[in-house]
């Protein structure tokens, strides 16, 4: 091996395996969550020494790939491949390559002691185990040093287009990318039988799907339902950023999508009738708050209303009845202007916050 090539690879590849495995040797007694059963691997070594052994037993192995910061979201996704795999691994990682520049990374937020006893008491609940977390560094993740978040960063990527350059992928035009090569990481590290998303984040769902499908991946892409709290907002970790007053307000995303939904129900598949719905809702919330004092107002703004294709995710004028659609939407709501004293604006000082969410519309026939 030539001087320069030891250089790009670094020492690790010029250890022998014997070598490598001594010089691991005291990650061989891994972390625990409290429970005393989940291990905690850190490096993609680790990883594949748990994994090896696996193949031979023909055990069914599921991944859940998260950024952390669980909820119960997250908690369903990990349930049901509890249900369906013989070992789960559950990834915990905030992939900087799927904020833009100026997105949330450095606040986005983390609760590793906490999502640790959250893993804990849900085992004790299924009573079952789930086999490991899975919590690399960035180093780890990207050993030849990470790329970066602007569009036109070099380096190795996934990109699955057209896909991901609609709706999500036009407002954050690397968000796809950064999620697309670090699921295929993750897939090539973990080797899933099956991996396991929310619909709560429908296209990216949908992204990872097409990208299993067209580049031959063997795993299964199963897609949970979204979990929502119970006035309908769907679950996120980014709903801490919203505060009390804004909070309340954010549910008119999922009443927008709702609606539309029932008029689906009652009969209406066109365009018009479906975003018409979801619009009007939308709109009249806004005038409602932009007529309130700026101590008690909430402002959003509307990213977008889709009506889509199932599987394309291209807008469509009508439900094709042998493939149903998809309705989604963005909004962002922007901070609050006017704190009243001791108000609760939200986690971080309460910035602005985009919301996503989404409803099927089932094909019929
Ligand atoms: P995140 O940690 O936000 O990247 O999400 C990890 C996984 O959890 C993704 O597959 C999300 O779609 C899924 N997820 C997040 N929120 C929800 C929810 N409310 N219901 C179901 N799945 C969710």
């Amino acid at each position: 091996m030539s001087l320069s090539m030891r250089r790009v690879l670094g020492s690790r590849a010029l250890r022998p395996p014997l070598v490598r495995t001594l010089v691991s040797m005291p990650k061989l007694i891994p972390e625990a969550v409290p429970t005393g059963s989940t291990q905690i691997f850190r490096t993609v070594e680790e990883v594949k020494r748990w994994r090896r052994p696996q193949y031979t037993c023909h055990r069914v192995i599921g991944l859940v790939p998260t950024m952390g910061a669980l909820h119960e979201g997250h908690l369903s996704l990990i349930s049901a491949a509890v249900k369906e795999c013989d070992h789960v691994v559950v990834s915990m990682y905030v992939n900087p390559a799927q904020f833009g520049p100026h997105e949330d990374l450095d606040s986005y937020p983390a609760n590793w002691d906490s999502d640790l006893e959250i893993l804990a008491a849900l085992e004790k609940k299924l009573a079952k185990k789930i086999s490991a977390v899975f919590a690399p560094t960035t180093k780890e993740m990207y050993p030849f040093g990470f790329p970066g978040q602007e569009v036109d960063s070099k380096g190795s990527f996934v990109i699955i287009t057209p896909l991901s350059e609609r709706l999500e992928g036009k407002s954050r035009p690397t968000f796809f990318r950064g999620v697309a090569t670090v699921c295929m990481k993750l897939l090539n590290i973990v080797q899933p039988d099956k991996v396991f998303f929310g619909q709560k984040d429908i296209q990216q769902s949908l992204v990872i799907q097409r990208m299993v499908d067209d580049l031959m991946v063997p795993t299964k892409v199963i897609v949970c339902p979204t979990v929502r709290e119970p006035d309908g907002l769907a679950r996120s970790s980014r709903n801490v950023y919203l505060g009390t007053r804004r909070r309340k307000v954010a549910k008119v995303l999922h009443d927008a999508l709702a609606s539309a939904k029932q008029q689906y129900l009652n009969g209406r598949a066109d365009r018009s009738s479906i975003l018409g719905s979801a619009n009007g809702l939308l709109e009249s919330t806004q005038a409602t708050q932009v007529s309130l004092p700026a101590e008690e107002r909430v402002r959003f703004e509307v990213d977008y209303v889709s009506f889509a294709d199932r599987f394309t995710m291209d807008e469509v004028e009508e439900v094709d009845p042998s493939r149903g659609a998809i309705v989604s939407a963005a909004i962002k709501m922007l901070p609050v202007e006017l704190a009243t004293p001791g108000e609760d604006v939200g986690y971080n000082g309460g910035p602005a916050v985009r919301l996503i969410d989404n409803m099927i519309l089932e094909p019929s026939g």
